[in-house]
């Protein structure tokens, strides 16, 4: 048994598994057993179902009274996309020049790590402290929490709602971060009769109806969406705006009360000279403020009748 571990250790060993999303990859065994190893009790909550990948995840607690400070942290990972386009192997958990590399070092690993020597440093203090100390892992994260945050919430809410959460997702060693987003992914099914690419007065090219749909979704980033007036006074403070592009990099400020969309997946079409008859894509919004949603759905359900449209609510994150 550990009596003690290190935290640039400990953030290699999470590296070093797999836990490409919904995947924990092992990941919460390392953290199990280094909490344990100091004696530090942790439970395994484990959900899915309905043909969906089963997820884990790990939370520790101690004091059993309000407030509940509780530390949100997650171990997926997205994909390493292109494996021959990285300089190193995405799960070594390389160090080159003091800095520490590898898919999830920055989302959000190392972040978690984080949260974890808080609580055990915070633990310390028990006896100084009222309350109650969560400490929670999900590993589903990056595919919309279901099973994980949001199924905690919804199912064992007194257990996990937190008077504050602290969540050390990347931002910067500057500021804390402000603005995070709600996200509401959907999919679009663009169907047609489809045919020869010659005869397009027979068949519209399914390809380039979601383009043009595309197109409609994308000027939704122009739109600014009431906020309450306290967020607004508060993003309208230069020193606000200031700390936001430092940590997020330029032009961070413009989008964060704006909506940001995400096109990240189109399939479609079979050949080069055919009308596709089908093409489907995959969409992410995201905004600050989450009413915008339900409205801006609605628009893209109703924009255009014709039945060779289908929306798909995918889930309201
Ligand atoms: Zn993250």
């Amino acid at each position: 048994m550990s009596t003690q571990i290190d935290a640039v250790t400990l953030a290699q060993d999470m590296i070093r598994c797999n836990s490409v999303t919904p995947a924990d990859g092992g990941t919460l065994d390392v953290l199990q057993s280094s909490l344990e190893g100091l004696g530090f009790k942790c439970h395994r909550l484990t959900f899915g179902g309905d043909g969906t990948d089963e997820v884990q995840n790990l939370y520790a607690r101690w004091g059993t009274q309000r407030p509940n400070l509780c530390f949100a942290g997650h171990t997926d990972v997205v994909p390493v996309g292109d494996a021959k386009a990285w300089t190193v192997d995405p799960f070594a958990a390389e160090i080159r020049d003091d800095q520490l590399f590898g898919r999830g070092a920055a989302d959000m690993k190392c972040g978690t790590t984080a949260s974890i020597f808080t609580y055990l440093y915070l633990s310390r203090l028990r006896h100084l402290l009222s309350g109650k100390l969560t400490l929670c892992v999900v590993s589903d994260e990056e595919t919309g929490g279901y099973w994980g945050s949001d199924y905690l919430l919804r199912e064992h809410r007194d257990q996990f709602l937190g008077d504050c959460v602290l969540n050390g997702e990347p931002s910067s060693v500057d500021t804390i971060r402000f603005g995070e987003k709600a996200p509401f992914w959907f999919r679009i099914d663009v169907r047609t009769q489809g045919g020869h690419g010659a005869y397009p007065h027979l068949s519209r090219n399914a390809i380039r109806l979601a383009t043009e749909l595309m197109q409609a979704l994308y000027e939704l980033e122009d739109t600014i969406v009431a906020m309450p007036d306290k967020v607004q006074q508060v993003l309208a403070r230069r020193e606000v705006a200031a700390a936001i592009e430092k940590g997020l990099g330029a032009g961070a400020s413009e989008i964060v009360p704006r909506i940001t969309l995400n096109i990240g997946r189109i399939e479609g079409g079979v050949k080069v000279n055919m009308a596709a008859d089908a093409c489907s894509f995959e969409v992410a919004f995201a905004h600050i403020w989450r009413r915008i949603f339900i409205g801006d759905v609605a628009f893209f359900g109703h924009a255009n009748d014709r039945p060779v449209i289908k929306g798909t609510v995918e889930r309201d994150g």
